[in-house]
């Protein structure tokens, strides 16, 4: 059970003594926007192949019945809050975090960074032809961007193994996984040293949204903490992801215990 702000922060060197707290079981780095990119940029310097996931309710959710998906969050290099929910049940444990570090914004300073550093980049996930145009957006947004390659997220296993190839003789710095959370991270951690992309990270959909085929809800929408409701107004498909919303809410409720300050 969650216990005092100290208890919670777990500064083990083998998590590279980033802050950690703990969501119901998930180690989550209490990192902002600005730390969660410089470490990144310190991984791909370092060289070793990392997995970077960006947690979101519906992740943690899922961690409660499933365990090596569990076991995969928590052995992960950086795991950011990637959802006002994680935000929220955050602070009403005691261990506030400063902010929301979203996989859509993430990839985007990512690859301005990559862009000025010559960071090879990666993108692989989303329906075909997806990546290609997401790149093209990114490039032209953040010129000098190097990608060096792509590959849409509908695959086979028979496929997996090719494209795993194709990353590794590639010498990727970054590569983004877009096939929706638990999937990318689940592909990453079964072949991140194979693919020896030096920082390998899911990013959801954030490359239909760079490549301008689903719209960002607008300021005020994300401001009211509603992108969620957007997402599945636009998308109601969505609704099952959507309902682990009211899940995660009342895990929280019931099993973290609430910081008295
Ligand atoms: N996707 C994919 N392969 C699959 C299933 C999904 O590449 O087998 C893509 C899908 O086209 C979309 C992304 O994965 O671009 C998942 O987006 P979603 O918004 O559902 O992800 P979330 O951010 O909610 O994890």
């Amino acid at each position: 059970m969650i216990g005092s702000k100290e208890g919670n922060v777990d500064t083990s060197p083998g998590r590279r003594q980033l802050p950690t707290i703990e969501i119901l079981g998930v180690k989550i780095h209490a990192v902002s926007m600005k730390s969660a990119v410089q470490v990144i940029e310190d991984f791909v310097e370092e060289g070793v192949p990392r997995l970077v996931i960006t947690a979101d309710s519906s992740g943690i959710v899922l961690a409660q019945s499933d365990q090596h998906w569990k076991d995969v969050l928590n052995s992960a290099d950086l795991v950011t809050p990637d959802s006002n929910g994680v935000v929220w049940a955050a602070r009403r444990q005691g261990t506030p975090l400063r902010e929301r570090v979203s996989g859509v914004d993430l990839l985007d300073i990512l690859c301005s960074r990559a862009a000025k550093k010559g960071y090879r980049v990666f993108l692989l996930g989303a329906a075909p032809g997806i990546a290609e145009k997401a790149a093209e957006r990114l490039q032209a947004r953040h010129p000098g961007l190097n990608v060096v390659g792509t590959h849409h997220g509908f695959f086979g296993k028979e496929e997996e193994a090719a494209i795993v190839a194709q990353i590794r003789d590639l010498q990727v710095d970054l590569l983004f996984v877009a096939m929706g959370i638990p999937r990318q991270e689940m592909f990453i951690y079964d072949h991140k040293y194979e693919m020896a992309a030096k920082v390998a990270m899911g990013v959801g959909g954030s490359l239909d949204v760079w490549s301008g085929t689903v719209k960002r809800a607008p300021r005020l929408v994300r401001a009211l903490k509603l992108e969620w409701l957007w997402r599945l107004i636009l998308n109601p498909r969505k609704w099952k992801k959507a309902l682990t919303l009211p899940k995660f809410w009342w895990l929280v409720m019931t099993r973290v215990r609430r910081s008295p300050d």
